[in-house]
């Protein structure tokens, strides 16, 4: 299944199951469910939920809807990992903007991104441009848990996964070096475009996902989800060693290589530059620099 936040003719926002190759919503207010709640709550909830119900629901034209990010206000910062692709970990570490010491970390860097630094599809990314000369994209796979806890095993990690999602996690690079530690650089608003759906688990293998994004026309970034250093399983692990993790917090996994840093010269992006990622059984996240 895959679901997303929308909103209709500007109303309030709220959850819908999509089915994008017939061009379809169904407002899960609308259904037999009745359920009025946020894409959080939905995470949490849904091992109570019927499918089939869902799919039973009144439908109305995608086309109608305006979608928002499909966790729209995240009820904490969004977990993320550095330097998680070999290939990204080595041009970023050549790139002059990496104030960590290692090139391929030993252990996840962990870092968060501010809740309020969330966009949607097709929303505009703020160049910033009084506060930053490199604006930079990073096209990841990003995770939403469902069922919680703390000490999850590798081994039941995938099972706690609600999700998966489209997230680009904008840069500045020149605050990330200035600041050291990355949450300036990475958390300025509109730094999170986040969407078009989360799609369940069931339907995922994460490690198998093809994974790009494009710059205007132009691929700049092309691998596999089964490059990551550490893959989602361990990432869960790690995280939630010393740290409950609930229903709807979102970790995003790391960049391939070919970030704009990691260019000679380097190729940031521009006012009017269009970033749109895809990840193979998701969709499409685009959104334009303002
Ligand atoms: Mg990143």
């Amino acid at each position: 299944m895959r679901f997303a936040t929308f909103s209709r003719g500007g109303g309030t926002p709220e959850v819908g199951a999509v089915w994008p190759s017939e061009g379809l919503i169904r407002p899960l207010r609308d259904g037999p469910l009745a359920f009025s709640g946020d894409m959080s709550s939905l995470a949490e909830s849904y091992d109570d939920f019927s499918v089939d119900l869902i799919s039973r629901g009144p439908a109305q034209k995608l086309s109608d809807v305006r979608l928002l990010a499909p966790i729209l206000t995240p009820r904490r910062n969004v977990f993320c990992v550095g330097k998680n692709y070999k290939e990204h970990a080595k041009e970023f570490n050549q790139s002059g903007f990496d104030a960590s010491a290692t090139e391929i970390p030993e252990v996840p860097i962990i870092f968060t991104k501010s809740s309020g630094s969330v966009i949607g599809p097709g929303a505009e990314i703020s160049s910033h441009s009084e506060l930053t000369q490199s604006l930079d994209y990073e096209a990841e796979l990003g995770v939403v848990i469902g069922r919680g806890g703390r000490a999850i095993s590798r081994e039941a990690a995938l099972s706690r996964v609600w999700g998966y999602t489209v997230i680009n996690d904008v840069t500045a690079r020149d605050l990330q070096r200035r600041h050291q530690q990355w949450f300036i650089g990475k958390s300025l608003d509109t730094f999170c475009p986040m969407g078009p759906w989360i799609v369940t688990a069931d339907e995922i293998e994460p490690q198998r996902l093809d994974i790009s994004c494009k710059v205007n026309d132009e691929v700049r970034q092309h691998a596999s989800t089964g490059d990551m250093i550490f893959d989602v399983a361990t990432l869960i692990e790690v995280i939630s060693k010393g740290i409950t993790l609930k229903a709807g917090d979102i970790i995003a996994t790391g960049t391939p290589a070919g970030v704009g840093a990691g260019f000679k010269p380097p190729r940031f992006l521009k006012p009017a530059d269009v970033v749109s990622i895809t990840i193979e059984k998701i969709g499409t996240l685009t959104n334009r620099v303002a």
